[in-house]
């Protein structure tokens, strides 16, 4: 990257999804709740129910039908909770409104949603991957273990259409990449895929920086635990796509049972409404600290991706065990997205289940530290880093050009 520049100004916010015309901002807090002035609301309600009672046997059966037909969501009430769920279902609205795809489909965590892209395609006996690393350390012991029956090629993203077979069910990237922030091209990898649906977890970004549907991308994932979230207390996960492939996640759901509880929904509905607020100002927090971190001796390298976002990574010179132990304001913790700023060792914590040589050949090193940065001031935050960054080498100057790009 060139310079730490202030990422997502509100002229980037207030480009128009397609979908509706409306900015982003506005469908964050309307979307997903079109119907409640009609019916007398205001705050979305919370549908419980488990069952939903139904004296005509007949018209349920024709629904049930239809559901196995198509995925599509059943007219009128759900007929039991792993179906679907009215609460849940105004989230993923809004979440494909944000995303400018047709449909999303809500999953109990990022990776029972990820589980049901690779069981879609499995099923279609499309079981090969290609995927590029980095990835999220459980999504790359997902497909090196193969624990879901796929196969998968790692490839850099200008062999992926190489890499291509004709068993090729999806090809996997993550950019900004967990948890180096490496970026890839959408728009090329997209490309390059040619009729193979791409997945891109679009986690880091979220739809405030980048909707990867925009560049020809069919599949959308996210970690809704993280920014979609953006409190750190709901686990959740969602793709948005195409109805077509909606329906298919759907009816796997349905039959493996990774369903979102309404609660959950609820959180995420009302984590929306405020996540292009919490992403510029946690962004514009992460490029202060950038600048200060690549000016810092004690620090030899800062990643931070050209979209900006509120991730940052970084390469000490020291011990990142003895970082990760002096910081007192941020939270030592595994995890990211939320108010609060927090900061983890991947080697040790979030990529620890990758194979030590494949972690350290996809560019996640030692002495990387990856800090989620929060809605704190950023001059205690800065504070507290740097009391955690330990003494400075006496006489030490700063390192020239020790900011880099996330290449
Ligand atoms: C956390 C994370 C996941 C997994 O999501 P869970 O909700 O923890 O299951 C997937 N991808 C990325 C980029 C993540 O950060």
């Amino acid at each position: 990257m060139d310079s730490a520049r202030t990422p997502t100004s509100p002229s980037d916010a207030v480009r128009i999804t397609a979908a509706t015309g409306r900015a982003l901002a506005t469908e964050a807090v309307h979307a997903g709740r079109d119907d409640l002035a009609g019916q007398g609301l205001h705050a979305p309600p919370i549908d419980l129910s488990t069952t939903y009672p139904s004296y005509d046997s007949r018209g349920e059966a024709a629904r049930i039908d239809a559901f196995a037909a198509t995925g599509a969501e059943p007219d009128g009430p759900p007929v039991y909770g792993r179906l679907g769920n009215p609460t849940v279902a105004r989230f993923e609205t809004a979440l494909a409104k944000l995303e400018g795809t047709e449909s999303a489909v809500a999953f109990a965590s990022g990776m029972a949603a990820l589980s049901a892209v690779l069981l879609v395609r499995g099923s279609m006996g499309l079981r090969h991957v290609v995927a590029v690393r980095p990835l999220y350390g459980c999504s790359d012991h997902l497909l090196t273990a193969g624990l879901l029956g796929s196969e998968v090629t790692w490839t850099d993203p200008a062999g992926v259409a190489d890499a291509l077979r004709p068993d090729t069910g999806l090809v996997l990237v993550e950019s900004p990449a967990n948890p180096t922030l490496a970026e890839v091209d959408l728009r090329a990898v997209a490309h390059a895929c040619g009729s193979v649906p791409l997945l891109v977890d679009n986690t880091f970004a979220t739809p405030v920086l980048q909707r990867p549907a925009e560049h020809g991308d069919r599949l959308v994932l996210h970690s809704a635990t993280k920014y979609l979230g953006g409190h750190g207390d709901v686990l959740a996960g969602v793709v948005a796509c195409d109805e077509e492939f909606a329906g298919r996640l759907r009816q796997v759901r349905f039959a493996t049972g990774g369903v979102l509880h309404p609660l959950a929904g609820y959180l995420l509905l009302r984590g929306l409404s405020t996540l292009p607020v919490r992403v510029r100002a946690a962004s514009a927090n992460a490029a202060e600290l950038v600048a200060r971190l690549a000016a810092d001796p004690r620090v030899a390298r800062v990643h931070y991706p050209r979209i900006g976002g509120a991730m940052v990574s970084f390469e000490v010179h020291g011990d990142p065990h003895e970082v990760i132990g002096r910081v007192r304001l941020i939270t030592p913790a595994v995890s990211l997205g939320s108010v609060d700023t927090l900061i983890q060792h991947p080697a040790s914590i979030s990529h620890r289940i990758v194979d030590a040589d494949d972690r350290r050949g996809a560019g996640v090193g030692d002495r990387l530290l990856r800090l989620s940065v929060g809605l704190e001031d950023v001059d205690d935050l800065w504070a507290d880093l740097d009391r955690a960054l330990g003494e400075r080498a006496p006489g030490a100057i700063p390192l020239r050009g020790a900011l880099s790009g996330a290449e």
